[in-house]
């Protein structure tokens, strides 16, 4: 690359507050130190120990304070992790507009030749205006579901169809993929503008007007979209990912930030005792689930999970976050169902060492809720997936997994939707769980979703896709700077 003979650039990222947008953006920023790169992560005092934890001493962070208290949020709540209701999630976004001014000082005070900024921050583009530099959106999603929701804001095939079950196919968009009302995401559909929804249009225009976009994504895994969204929609993006696999030991892999509930050793060790493939992992993001919103795990919707997984007859982990379900656990586990899965199935109360779980060879299938980070894992980790998406693009990501890649079941295919949560049933999830756990399919999902796990690997190694687009996205920063 002959970056001796050039000044260090020095690249800003501000990462939205919480684990999925946080944890990427670390080892991205890390990749770019990795290449000669300076470069500081922007974040606020309570997140400031995650970063510091898993950064290393190649990486500068800068502080802002974040105004929870100034829009209406408990003094310390300043994590998507922490939100425990829409009204919350309302204030937050209150909060994140008032960071614009803290931001522009630091970018004052230092002169970073480019700001990575995710795209929950629309506003980051004038901010970066303001000093002449690329300002570029990073939003933590696949190709796919970035081209998808400029397709479904294009033709609106939703509005053309006469109920909520019925399929439509996107049009003019690679691959025929079938989707119904049900399967979309709640915004996609509401009339009346919130402040949720006026954020994401200004994040699709801002994306629009940005410099481009960085993916965690790699060009095999996703090509045609790739290709579409450059191509056809002629917007400037780089493939760097999946950027987790440059966390190669299992030191490297198993604090990612938070500590586990787990001691890692132990689960290991549990997982050492089971066969090659035999121990499906379900776990629903970082996220809580909170009681008024549309992803509540109920009491019973968590029995039905029980119920499904016992009937599977496979070994399982299964990781129940504390906000799912606050009560005891008698109330919502089946009777006795502890003792009878001792030494067949594992509950993690709280937070698990996740891409330890997936990369190890007893695991082979995975109960996801689509978060893109969950999705990459599964597919570095070379698993089949059931897709249990609940919001936003998890939706999409649950179509390239089914539809497109051909590595997943979606787990009660009709009934998605958020409202209707509680009508999966223990049968929908026996069956979805032996489907990509036993059987010819599951081998043949195995198989394709090895492969993938493979070219994942070699996507991030010297000359491969991944890392030669980094280069190209490092030169192209180069050439702006005096
Ligand atoms: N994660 C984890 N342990 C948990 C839950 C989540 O390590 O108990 C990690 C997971 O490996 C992934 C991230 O948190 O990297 C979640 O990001 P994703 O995009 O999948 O979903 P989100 O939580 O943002 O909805």
């Amino acid at each position: 690359m002959g970056s001796e003979s050039h000044q260090p650039i020095h690249v800003f990222f501000f990462p939205l507050m919480g684990h999925g947008h946080l944890r990427p953006t670390i080892d991205m920023a890390k990749l770019f130190a990795a290449r000669g790169v300076k470069a500081t992560i922007v974040t606020t005092p309570r997140n400031m120990p995650l970063i510091y934890k898993t950064c290393g001493i190649n990486i500068d962070i800068q502080i802002i304070k974040f105004p929870a208290v100034e829009a209406g949020l408990p003094e310390g709540c300043e994590n998507i992790e922490s939100l425990t209701s829409l009204e919350m999630v309302q204030n937050f976004i209150k909060a994140t507009k008032m960071l614009q001014q803290p931001l522009q000082q630091l970018l004052q005070d230092h002169q970073p030749s480019c700001l990575v900024a995710d795209d929950f921050f629309p506003w980051a583009n004038d901010v970066a205006a303001k000093f002449g530099i690329p300002r570029l959106v990073f939003n933590g999603t696949s190709f796919f579901s970035l081209t998808i929701c400029h397709a479904m804001r294009r033709y609106e095939p939703h509005k053309k169809v006469s109920s909520d079950s019925e399929v439509f196919v996107i049009p003019n968009f690679p691959g025929e993929i079938k989707l119904t009302r049900k399967q979309l995401p709640n915004f996609t559909q509401q009339e009346v503008e919130t402040d949720i929804t006026k954020l994401l249009k200004e994040v699709t225009e801002a994306e629009l007007s940005s410099y481009g976009v960085v993916v965690n994504s790699f060009y095999e895994l996703e090509s045609d979209y790739a290709d579409f969204y450059r191509k056809v929609l002629g917007r400037k993006a780089w493939h760097i990912g999946p950027v987790s696999l440059r966390n190669k030991g299992a030191e490297d892999k198993a604090p990612r930030g938070k500590e586990s509930s787990i001691d890692e050793h132990d689960c290991l060790k549990w997982l050492g005792t089971k066969k090659p493939n035999s121990v499906v992992y379900i776990c629903f993001g970082s996220i809580a689930n909170f009681s008024d919103s549309e992803n509540c795990f109920s009491d019973s919707l968590l029995m039905e999970i029980a119920m499904g997984l016992e009937a599977s007859e496979q070994h399982f982990i299964w990781v129940v976050k504390n906000g799912e379900n606050e009560k005891e656990k008698e109330d919502w586990l089946p009777k006795g169902f502890e003792k009878r899965m001792e030494g067949k199935g594992l509950i993690l109360r709280g937070w698990a060492p996740q891409v330890l779980i997936l990369d190890h060879e007893a695991v082979g299938g995975f109960v996801t809720h689509c978060g893109w980070n969950s999705i990459l894992e599964g597919v570095s980790a070379g698993v089949p997936m059931v897709t249990w998406p609940m919001r936003a693009d998890q939706f999409y990501n649950a179509k390239l997994v089914t539809q497109v890649l051909k590595i997943g079941v979606d787990v009660a295919a009709q009934q998605w939707k958020r409202m209707e949560g509680d009508t999966i049933k223990r049968e929908a999830i026996d069956k979805a769980v032996r489907q990509i756990m036993v059987g010819e399919e599951a081998e043949e999902m195995r198989s394709r979703a090895k492969k993938l796990g493979e070219m994942a690997k070699r996507a991030v190694e010297d000359g491969g896709s991944s890392y030669s687009d980094l280069n190209a996205l490092i030169e192209e920063l180069r050439s702006h700077c005096p």
